[in-house]
């Protein structure tokens, strides 16, 4: 491969590069390791996966979001813990109409709280949970939609990542598991990695001209079509 980089040295030298390390770090090490228990993986790239975790691609932000569906334990935390979620105008109107609910009255009884930018506030625990389930499924906001892993993402070159919720370890370890097995493929069949990557770069740029909302819609829609549980 003469100087070519590898893939998870290419993660590195990004401009953007945080190493993600400490306490999260050692467990989310852990649990890949545990995952990846098929010889010959070499430890050092396993580091070097944990590691790269503070830059993350959009077709990994995609495919931990699919994988939330999969792997949440149905806790409610998220529901109860946050302290409050954040809901769009647009978001509180499509409840209402999903429920036949008047808007002024549904704002009135989940005492959405505006903050003057087009958004509200909502405190936990959520009026809409049920047991340990969202009411509203189908229609629940964006915040919860993308929960967690957006968290994770917005946190990750902190000091003191999030890591809330039971489910953030296991959808990182995920992600150092695909680092770490591309890696092997680069060092083992760097062809048919290269044309993994031609194929992928092809996908992404029939997604070109998309918001990243459309954008982040239509990758996780594979993902988990590809996980075989398609998203609800
Ligand atoms: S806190 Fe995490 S595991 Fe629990 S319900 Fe929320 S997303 Fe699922
Ligand atoms: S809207 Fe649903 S998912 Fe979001 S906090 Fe409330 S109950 Fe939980």
């Amino acid at each position: 491969m003469g100087e070519e980089k590898s893939p998870l040295d290419r993660l590195l030298a990004r401009p953007d590069f945080k190493p993600f390390s400490g306490r999260h770090a050692f467990r989310v090490l852990y649990m890949a390791k545990r995952k990846l228990n098929i010889p010959p993986v070499d430890e050092a790239d396993v580091l070097k996966a944990v590691s790269s975790l503070g830059v993350m691609l959009e077709t990994e932000v995609a495919m931990m979001v699919a994988l939330q569906q999969t792997l949440c334990m149905r806790c409610g935390d998220c529901c109860r813990k946050r302290g409050q979620i954040r809901v769009k105008k647009e978001e509180l109107q499509t409840i209402a109409d999903a429920f036949h609910m008047e808007y002024k009255r549904l704002k009135d009884r989940v005492k959405a709280t505006p903050l003057g930018d087009g958004t509200f506030t909502i405190a936990q625990p959520c009026p809409f949970l049920k047991g340990n389930m969202c009411g509203i499924y189908s229609v629940r906001p964006g915040t919860c939609r993308g929960y967690p892993a957006n968290d994770l993402l917005t946190s990750m070159g902190n000091e003191n990542p999030f890591e809330d919720c039971h489910i953030a370890d296991p959808l990182l370890a995920e992600v150092v598991v695909k680092r770490v097995l591309e890696e092997q493929m680069w060092k083992q069949h760097p062809e048919e990695l290269k044309e993994m990557a031609e194929k992928r770069r092809g996908e992404l740029a029939r997604l070109d001209g998309m918001s990243q909302a459309e954008r982040m819609k239509l990758l996780t829609e594979g993902y988990a079509r590809a996980l075989r549980k398609p998203e609800k």
